[in-house]
């Protein structure tokens, strides 16, 4: 008996559970973490749960057994999934998308890594240079962006503080031939704070080498990673100057004099300057003065000690953000697919691999927080869309009786956040229009008036006695993985995201050309300048449509990954941790879509095509009056009758373990 079909380890599928019940599926999961199984299924989607510690299955040897296999054929693993959306592109020229989800410190981003290596190990057999190149590249990038996007956090040492996509194209042999990368929304307010315990981006540390981690190490991989991906020196330099340059905005500190608003530490300025190629007293004049139209006139406006510290860390954030982007685009520029003809070659296909932050409820949540849980309604409702409501309507066209299955449709919620005139972005991004003086209650208020009805929405003020809301600046989602209360404070900052504009042109006249290139909209002179920019919620709200737009029209493959517990521990597999999880990724729901339904569906012909060699009927050629009845003729001699339905056009297999066994059956013969 294969080794994913004993009993001892549990199920490796838990649509094989005996019943579907969060107790039993608990009790797989767990059984399975403590028999070092990490990897359980259901159906096509991988679930997988954090072993924190090193496991001996990603080598060559592993993945030769995988390639090329089915899924059922081998035991759980990441590689298998991988394979199959592999496959799926290859053979039925299908671009697909692995997405991976589970909360930070869940094993996301590693899982990513093990995807991507699994490709590139098995692809270019014919080892083209240019082939090689590119699997370089999309290997190397990864190195490059976590120090720049990793932090440590008091969640994971390694925390991803941006979402990431990244599309690998193959050309018509199935070799990867370059990429893409998009990211999502930074976290940049961790370069001016973090909470007690954690530590800004990586790279920080890195050039200090200040380290409690590897940083030093860190440091040279990282540069030499930048140096094989094709940044010049220039360039490379630059980045350090910018890191530097923050650094130092973090030591600058304002004072007055009389009227006057002054640098307490102007040496730090005279620094700055040299840092940033520019004249050091157009750097103090850009902290401390800005430029404003009134009607013709053009003046200096001085800022108070608050708007200028206010300014600062604008510009520190700013200056990170977009050196991130750039990089970013630097590393797309090298993996971008050239030479390709696609009238020659055919279609470049795709796989797409989403590796983003997943829900996150914290003690105290903001805008960021906002904005992630969005995110991940915008994912499940995806997810509803493609797997259980894809299904049901699958089982439909086919003609096969279908009890229909409850699940829990999200798309309320969304609707919630992201609608025209009416969702919580545009009361957001109204308030923020609002002219005088704009502050986070008055946000709050436009909530309160728009939404009091919402099944979705509760404030303090719609419901006083309420005792989980404790502030009168909370306001309350039933998000569906569960209820969350925001603080406004600090909602209409973040939202604006505003940079003085005398920053952006300090930065485009800086004699560094790479500097310059960070910063077009420097150009603009103070009176040319008239379109508000969009606001932050705006951007992250038009980059996820687009993101589940793109997600959408590909072939999705799901990993779910679970955070056993909050200590790193490769032995604890705390209970109501890991049930809260599975509750809220919708797992059980999954199951039973999944149960209620059929494990596999081929077309008839290639049914036939495959298994045809089991059955006297069939091989090698069948004289039934449709490939439907020699369907129905192999596999009633096979006994398997009550685990498979005949669809229209497709036959439908209850369980893997039904194909599985005709996979036996025909490698014997
Ligand atoms: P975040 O949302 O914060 O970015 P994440 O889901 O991307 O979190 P990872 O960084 O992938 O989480 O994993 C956190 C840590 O858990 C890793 O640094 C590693 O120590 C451990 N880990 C995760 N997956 C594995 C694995 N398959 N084998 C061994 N260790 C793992
Ligand atoms: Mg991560």
């Amino acid at each position: 008996m294969a080794e994913h079909e004993s009993l001892e380890f549990g199920k490796a599928d838990f649509v094989l559970l005996d019943s579907v019940s969060l107790e039993e599926f608990m009790a797989n999961l767990k059984l399975r973490f403590e028999k070092g199984r990490i990897y359980t299924y259901i159906g096509e989607v991988v679930v997988s749960v954090n072993p924190y510690r090193a496991m001996n299955i990603y080598g060559r040897d592993t993945i030769e057994q995988y390639k090329g296999r089915e899924l059922y054929e081998r035991p759980p693993h990441l590689f298998a999934i991988a394979d199959a959306a592999y496959k799926a592109m290859k053979r039925r020229n299908k671009d697909t998308c692995i997405v991976i989800s589970g909360e930070s410190g869940a094993g996301k981003t590693e899982a990513s890594k093990y995807i991507m290596q699994y490709i590139a190990a098995i692809t270019n057999p014919g080892q083209r240079a240019e082939v090689e190149r590119v699997k370089n590249m999309l290997l190397k990038s990864n190195c490059v962006l976590e120090a720049f996007g990793n932090a440590k956090t008091n969640r994971n040492d390694n925390s991803s503080r941006f979402g990431k996509y990244m599309d690998i194209n193959f050309d018509f042999k199935g070799d990867p031939i370059g990429g893409h990368i998009n990211n999502y929304l930074l976290e940049k307010s961790r370069v001016i704070f973090q909470q007690e315990g954690e530590r800004s981006f990586h790279s920080f540390y890195q050039v200090c080498v200040c380290s409690s981690i590897n940083d030093g190490a860190d440091f040279k991989a990282v540069a030499d990673a930048m140096k094989v991906i094709g940044f010049t020196p220039d360039e490379i330099q630059t980045v350090y100057k910018v890191l530097a340059t923050i650094l130092h905005l973090g030591n600058l500190t304002f004072g007055v004099d009389g009227d006057t608003t002054l640098i307490e530490n102007s040496k730090v300025v005279a620094v700055i300057g040299v840092l940033l190629a520019t004249k050091e007293e157009n750097v103090g004049k850009a902290l401390l003065y800005r430029t404003v139209a009134t009607g013709r006139d053009v003046i200096d406006k001085q800022h108070t000690t608050q708007e200028a510290s206010y300014g600062r860390d604008a510009l520190a954030k700013a200056m990170y953000e977009r050196m991130f982007c750039w990089i970013v685009g630097r590393i797309n520029d090298v993996i971008e697919v050239k030479n390709y003809d696609a009238k020659v070659h055919g279609k470049n296909t795709v796989i797409g691999v989403l590796d983003i932050y997943g829900f996150e409820i914290f003690q105290n949540n903001s805008f960021e927080q906002f904005c992630i849980n969005y995110c991940n309604e915008k994912l499940q409702q995806l997810f509803i869309q493609l797997v259980l409501r894809q299904e049901q309507e699958e089982y439909q066209r086919e003609g096969i009786p279908w009890k229909h299955i409850d699940y829990f449709n999200n798309q309320i919620i969304v609707d919630l956040v992201e609608l025209q005139h009416k969702g919580i972005f545009s009361v957001l991004d109204e308030a923020c229009m609002t002219v005088g003086k704009v502050t986070d209650e008055v946000f709050l208020q436009g909530l309160n008036s728009k939404l009091a009805k919402h099944a979705h929405y509760t404030s303090r003020k719609l419901s006083p006695t309420d005792k989980s809301l404790e502030f009168d600046r909370d306001f309350r989602i039933r998000h569906y993985a569960g209820d969350v209360v925001y603080s406004v404070v600090g909602f209409i900052d973040k939202n604006k995201d505003t940079l003085f504009q005398d920053f952006k042109r300090l930065l485009y006249n800086s004699s560094n050309p790479v500097l310059k290139m960070m910063w077009p909209e420097g150009k603009l002179s103070i009176t040319e300048v008239t379109k508000r920019p969009l606001t932050a919620a705006t951007l992250f709200k038009n980059s996820m449509i687009a993101l589940v737009e793109n997600l959408a029209c590909k072939e999705p493959y799901y990993v779910r990954c679970i955070k056993p517990n909050d200590v790193k521990s490769p032995l604890l597999f705390e209970y109501e941790r890991c049930r809260h999880q599975v509750e809220y990724l919708g797992l059980l729901e999954n199951v039973r879509v999944r149960r209620a339904g059929f494990a596999n569906r081929q077309e008839y012909p290639r049914f036939l095509q495959r298994y045809k060699m089991i059955s006297e009927f069939t091989w090698p050629n069948h004289d039934l009056p449709s490939d439907k009845e020699a369907v129905k003729r192999l596999v009633q001699g096979c006994g398997f009758e009550h685990d498979v339905a005949y669809g229209k056009t497709k036959v439908f297999v209850r369980t893997p373990r039904t194909l599985f066994c005709l996979e036996e059956q025909r490698d014997e013969m």
